[in-house]
């Protein structure tokens, strides 16, 4: 454990709730291995205190802090500038404080790319079936968008509630959404080469749920990833595994985003390992 200091510098996470955040976790895990001389810190940050949280932060001169629920959206106006995918999604849930200029950045993006990235799995070129169309789809779909998918489709419960979502991305990529049981969709997910759940079916405590996948309609060689990340494996990843197809946790996406915030803050790539292995630490307790 690093010891804090007076000239330790501050990082830290607002949101609300907050105490279940794993961030804590995973950045001082980093910050100890790296040796830096900073401390990562989680902050409860109601919804009316927002502003003057961040402002707050702002003169307290915080180094950067992550955002999450529910202020992801709302802090946009608050900032100085923001960067492209953050932009595209909608949502900010990095923000570097550079001598009092504000920046907003999604590491999302590139964590949900990245993770894949690193078993080898290039986005470019492949269709992509995707479930669910909340929040982290966002960065799902800008991820898939940007690397260069052939195509994607989405299924979901409530199709004319996933349109908002997807209307936002349309001018960038068409995409289609489909209600899940649909044979349309199923079609869709027979020539999917990559099929990734977005939705909270199957995360803990409801470990036995999945979402509606029929095998019987699913490419011999599919790629799944869940980036549900409690539990690790899930429902869904054990029924793909069965099957002999290839998967992916969201452990993974955490750690990379984490990672990619971390390098925004210090200029240093951060040791991914440990911070996944104090993830799993963490999730296992
Ligand atoms: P969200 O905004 O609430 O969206 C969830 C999506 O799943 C929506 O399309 C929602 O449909 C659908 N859904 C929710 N409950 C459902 C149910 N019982 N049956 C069918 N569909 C259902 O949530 P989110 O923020 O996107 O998060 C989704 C999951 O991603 C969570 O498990 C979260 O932990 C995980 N996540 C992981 C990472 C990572 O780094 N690995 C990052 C972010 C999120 P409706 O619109 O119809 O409600």
């Amino acid at each position: 454990m690093t010891t804090i200091t007076g000239t330790t510098k501050n990082l830290g996470v607002i949101g609300c709730p907050i105490a279940h955040s794993l961030s804590p976790v995973i950045q001082n895990a980093a910050i100890s291995k790296s040796g830096l001389d900073y401390v990562y810190i989680a902050m409860p940050v109601e919804k009316e205190a927002l502003a003057e949280a961040v402002n707050g932060l702002k003169s307290l001169g915080f180094t950067g802090f992550n955002v999450t629920i529910p202020h992801k959206e709302a802090i946009i106006p608050l900032l100085d500038k923001i960067d492209e995918s953050a932009q595209m999604i909608g949502a900010v849930n990095t923000v570097v404080n550079n001598q009092g200029v504000l920046t907003g950045y999604n590491t999302d993006v590139d964590g949900f790319v990245g993770a894949l990235k690193d078993v080898g799995y290039e986005i470019a070129g492949k269709s992509v079936a995707v479930l669910g169309a909340g929040g982290a789809a966002r960065a799902v779909l800008c991820g898939l968008i940007r690397e260069g998918a052939k195509e994607i489709s989405v299924g979901v419960r409530n199709p004319a509630k996933a349109m908002a979502v997807v209307n936002d991305f349309s001018k960038y990529f068409p995409i289609e959404v489909f209600e899940w049981h649909d044979d349309a969709f199923k079609n869709k997910t027979k020539n999917a080469n990559l099929i990734v759940n977005t939705t909270p079916l199957g995360m803990y405590p409801n470990v036995d749920a999945m979402p509606p996948v029929d095998f019987d309609f699913v490419s011999d060689d599919a790629f799944f990833y869940d980036i549900i990340y409690t539990p690790m494996p899930t429902m869904l990843m054990k029924e793909a595994e069965k099957r002999g197809h290839r998967t992916l946790g969201g452990a993974a996406m955490l750690v990379k985003q984490g990672a990619i915030a971390f390098k925004l803050w210090t200029g240093i790539a951060p040791d991914e390992t440990i911070m996944m292995k104090r993830l799993i630490d963490s999730l296992s307790k």
